[in-house]
């Protein structure tokens, strides 16, 4: 495999030596946290670390190697992080050999990366979230110098050429541009993982490619704002086009994207959305809050209007498409009456899932400064309200789904009083449970479904 430059061939060659006169090679553990661009990123630290030789460990405790891939975007993933790491001390005592790294959003944040080396002295490696290419370069320098990295670099480049490690199962997650200009005030994001940039369409059709090739039947597409792909680049593309150019692949698969910003959607995505079968018929579209006053605080620009206005064209244009969505309670100087209009848009919307999150404030961003904050007992109250009610919604959305045929595609199995069931997502997005046999997994299977629950569906093969 060709490797980016910035990859140090020198550094690979010598971990490679190094696992070939070994008994056993260095086993790695690769943690993930956050989101599925996380996860995205984790595939390619992985590639790289098999690259080396390296071999993937069971477990934290078998492992000569353990990447803790962070997550920056809510306080409490931070507070589990620095749980996760204080556990490996004993590790460390056991093994001095053993190399441990941190990289991920959280380690871009200010002070952060200092503050790990600083509590957790046993840690070798602090690495941001643009620098994934240098861990072999990383892991050379520990091993022959003793060295403790701390790199963090938010730099506008995009390294092709990693070799990435898929995770098992039917679906295959591929970037299609990183890092997010949108600046809501509540989110770190921009400042995180850098300015918004777009991949080569011929890197991403070429990665589909190999991935249907590798009989993945799922291809998902991530960016922190899909609906925004292509700017910046010398071809003339958009994320419509981009769509387009993936359903045009030969092959048995289906298509996902994450994530769409209201703003940015736009009607030639959902032309091409309509008369492609191959794409989902899902749109998980963050609303953030039903208020306007509250969504001007967020810097969203959009009105609840734009946002009805939207949802309007999607039922329209896609009948049957499902839809889902992101709110965030208690905002700074979020009232009951704010609230009660998410609620109220919730209601007309009726989404079939629905991500609620308790906002949480996060350093460096505007909303850190925002006064008027809503006290805990009351976002927690408001944020019970939200979940009753949209226990409501979901379970009627799930109970619509009855009688309906679905076509599914099971990632793993389960014995259930003697029988396999086969458990896998279908086109919207719902959870579908199904008798079959082992050899459905990864295979897309007609199914009719025949009963509700409140987080998923029972069905029959037809
Ligand atoms: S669109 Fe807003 S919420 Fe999403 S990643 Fe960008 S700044 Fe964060």
């Amino acid at each position: 495999m060709e490797i980016n430059s910035e990859c140090s061939k020198e550094a690979i060659e010598f971990v490679q030596e190094l696992n070939h006169t070994k008994r056993e090679p260095l086993k790695y553990f690769v943690r993930s946290y956050g989101c599925q661009q996380n996860f995205a990123d984790s595939e390619r630290i992985a590639g790289l670390l098999e690259l080396m030789g390296c071999a993937e460990a069971a477990n934290v405790t078998e492992s000569d190697i353990i990447i803790f891939n962070t997550c920056g975007v809510r306080h409490t993933a931070n507070e589990r992080v620095f749980g996760n790491i204080g556990a490996l001390k004993l590790l460390k005592r056991k093994n001095k050999a053993l190399i441990i790294g941190v990289c991920g959003c959280m380690v871009e944040q200010q002070g952060v990366a200092d503050g790990i080396l600083k509590r957790f002295s046993f840690v070798n490696m602090v690495f941001g979230t643009n620098l994934i290419h240098m861990l072999p370069e990383f892991i050379f320098r520990v091993i022959t110098k003793k060295e403790k990295i701390l790199q963090t670099k938010l730099n506008d480049e995009i390294f092709e050429g990693l070799p990435v490690k898929r995770s098992v199962g039917p679906i295959c997650q591929i970037p299609i541009m990183y890092g997010c200009d949108n600046f809501c005030s509540y989110c770190v994001v921009p400042y995180v993982r850098g300015r918004e940039r777009s991949r080569e369409p011929e890197h991403i059709i070429a990665e589909v490619k190999e991935a249907i090739a590798q009989n993945k039947k799922e291809i998902l597409l991530l960016g922190q704002n899909v609906n925004s792909y292509g700017k910046g680049l010398a071809e003339d593309i958009n994320f419509a086009k981009l769509l387009q150019m993936v359903a045009e692949l030969k092959g048995d698969f289906r298509i996902r994207f994450l994530t769409s910003h209201p703003k940015d959607m736009s009607d030639e995505l959902l032309e091409v959305i309509a008369k492609n079968k191959k794409i989902c018929r899902h749109i998980h579209l963050p609303l953030q809050s039903g208020s306007n006053e509250v969504l001007k605080n967020m810097n969203r620009n959009y009105t609840r209007e734009k946002y009805l206005e939207l949802i309007d064209k999607i039922k329209a244009k896609l009948p049957g498409c499902s839809l889902s969505s992101d709110i965030i309670v208690g905002f700074p100087g979020e009232t009951r009456q704010d609230f009660e209009q998410t609620l109220e848009l919730i209601k007309q919307v009726e989404f079939a899932f629905l991500f609620m999150f308790l906002f949480s404030k996060r350093p460096g961003t505007a909303a850190e400064k925002l006064p008027d904050i809503v006290p805990n007992s009351l976002k927690k109250a408001w944020f019970a309200e939200l979940v009753k009610l949209q226990e409501e919604i979901g379970a009627k959305k799930h109970r619509e789904q009855i009688g309906k045929e679905k076509l599914v595609l099971p990632d793993h199995f389960k014995a259930e009083n003697g029988k396999i069931v086969l458990v896998g997502k279908c086109d919207q997005n719902f959870l579908v449970e199904f008798e079959g046999t082992e050899s459905m997994v990864n295979e897309f299977t007609r199914v009719k479904i025949t009963k509700a629950h409140r987080r998923s569906l029972w069905g029959q093969i037809i």
